[in-house]
């Protein structure tokens, strides 16, 4: 299927027509860069959340999931280097007061990776050098870069002195770290297991954007897999792997999609292999997930900053030591927009042209609408019968949608991604059947309404 790109527009129009999301703080004149998720986000949100927990934690005997506070004490972004380092390079043009972030404004000019492993001084001489200009104005007149913390930071009780500083967490996976012993001693798991997270991360962004790509309030998934030294560069193939498998396995496109592998100027100073999935946008290639191996960093960081000993004791060997640790780390909302952009299409029905939304009926926001033909009995009782079934379940999200003509109510369930639409008509009392409607390829056939749970179920699991 070669879908039709649609632009950022599009894409934004859609998620407000169709109540996916909307921009946030509305009636107050908005608030920047910040978004609502309505009730078919949400729905399709918890899906893909869903989704990942199956895939990472409840079909795999050697990860456990975890739910960490977003408060942790300040002493863990010390340790981890998120207090001094975690920090991108904001520059000012003097001449419009544009805001950039050096390192993004090189690569959006010589390409990805140009700046990878340059000191803040070095990228300003190299867009001096390049004669890179402000992309407002057109003018190079920058101030130099200062290193700008990404961290929000608050206060904790009613004193705001620094003694109460606490931070909101940057990404979950220090969380993970924190519990590590805690889990090694309650849940059995033995080394090589994994510790997995979804949760709200926050990080003051120089330049959010491209709607939900970039935003200072977003959610991951990350997973900390800890293992033995040794064993790391495996089992970084192996999530690598694992994590692209899954992307497709709820149906996005090999063809927008690449792996990035980091050349050794790129790696962090702790890493000793990390790649990004990325996919094509519409404003071009990002990254989508990031699987680092981050040897054993943090473990070694935390055990020296708080005194506890965080080795783990690996009893058939009769040894101690600390795990090295291979962490797939995804952005909720960025999958999500992932999704969105991949499965947008524009056809044409009879002459007509028609918007869909070609999302696997696994993340699908709702799963099937019900219409009836009128609004009169036999039609109705029938339609709601069926209705109520799902309902009472609770499963899933069914909708029933009896207004404007039924050509209307198709085209507003493929602007949704609803994979089945079945109608009940004037014949659905005799033959005990209803016209079921497919999504992707329009076809209609009559199914057996005592079958319509068996078809919507398999066509969720894919069968
Ligand atoms: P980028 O280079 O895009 O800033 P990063 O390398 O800092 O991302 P990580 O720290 O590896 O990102 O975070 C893991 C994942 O979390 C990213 O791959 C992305 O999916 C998501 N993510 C990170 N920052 C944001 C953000 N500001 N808004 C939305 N999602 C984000």
């Amino acid at each position: 299927m070669a879908n039709k790109k649609a632009d950022m527009k599009t894409i934004v129009s859609l998620c407000k027509r169709r109540g996916f999301i909307f921009p946030g703080s509305e009636i107050y004149g908005g608030l920047a860069n910040t978004w609502d998720y309505g009730p078919y986000g949400v729905e399709l949100k918890n899906n893909i959340k869903r989704e990942w927990w199956r895939a990472f934690i409840l079909k795999r005997d050697d990860v456990v999931g975890l739910d960490s506070a977003i408060l942790l004490n300040p002493k863990t972004w010390e340790a981890s280097g998120h207090l001094k380092s975690f920090a991108d390079p904001l520059m000012d043009c003097k001449e419009c007061k544009e805001r950039v972030r050096g390192d993004q404004l090189l690569e959006s000019k010589l390409g990805d990776g140009a700046a990878a492993g340059l000191d803040f001084a070095s990228i300003y001489a190299k867009i001096n050098d390049n004669d890179i200009k402000c992309p407002r104005c057109g003018k190079r007149n920058f101030t130099e870069p200062r290193a700008f913390n990404l961290m929000f930071k608050t206060f904790q009780g009613v004193i705001e002195d620094s003694t109460n500083v606490v931070y909101l967490r940057p990404e979950t996976a220090q969380g993970i770290f924190l519990e590590f012993k805690n889990i090694v001693n309650t849940c059995r798991q033995k080394v090589p297991f994994g510790i997995g997270q979804i949760g709200k991360s926050f990080r003051n962004e120089i330049t959010p954007g491209n709607f939900i790509f970039r935003t200072r309030e977003f959610e991951q998934m990350e997973m900390e897999f800890f293992c033995k030294p040794g064993t790391e560069l495996e089992w970084y193939a192996y999530w690598k792997k694992y994590c692209w498998e899954w992307l497709l396995s709820l149906g996005l496109r090999t063809e927008n999609m690449r792996m990035r592998d980091h050349d050794q100027k790129e790696l962090s100073h702790y890493s000793n292999a990390t790649c990004d999935i990325e996919y094509e946008y519409p404003f071009g290639w990002g990254e989508l997930w990031g699987v680092a191996s981050r040897t054993s960093f943090d473990l070694t960081a935390h055990m020296n900053a708080s005194g506890e000993d965080l080795r783990y004791f690996d009893q058939e060997a009769n040894d101690r030591y600390i795990p090295f640790v291979v962490e797939p780390a995804l952005g909720v909302d960025r999958t999500l927009l992932t999704f969105l952009v991949d499965s947008y299409d524009e056809d044409e029905i009879g002459g007509e042209k028609r918007v869909v939304l070609h999302l696997h009926p696994r993340i699908a926001p709702v799963k099937a609408a019900i219409l009836p033909l009128v609004k009169k009995d036999p039609v109705m009782g029938i339609a709601e019968k069926i209705y109520r079934g799902f309902k009472d379940e609770g499963e899933f999200l069914v909708e029933m949608d009896e207004s404007g003509s039924i050509g209307k109510r198709y085209r507003r369930h493929d602007e949704l991604g609803t994979p089945c639409c079945f109608t009940v008509d004037f014949e659905s009392e005799q033959d005990g059947k209803v016209t079921l409607r497919d999504r992707d390829t329009t076809k209609q056939e009559r199914v057996d309404i005592s079958n319509i749970e068996k078809i919507l179920r398999d066509k969720i699991r894919g069968v």
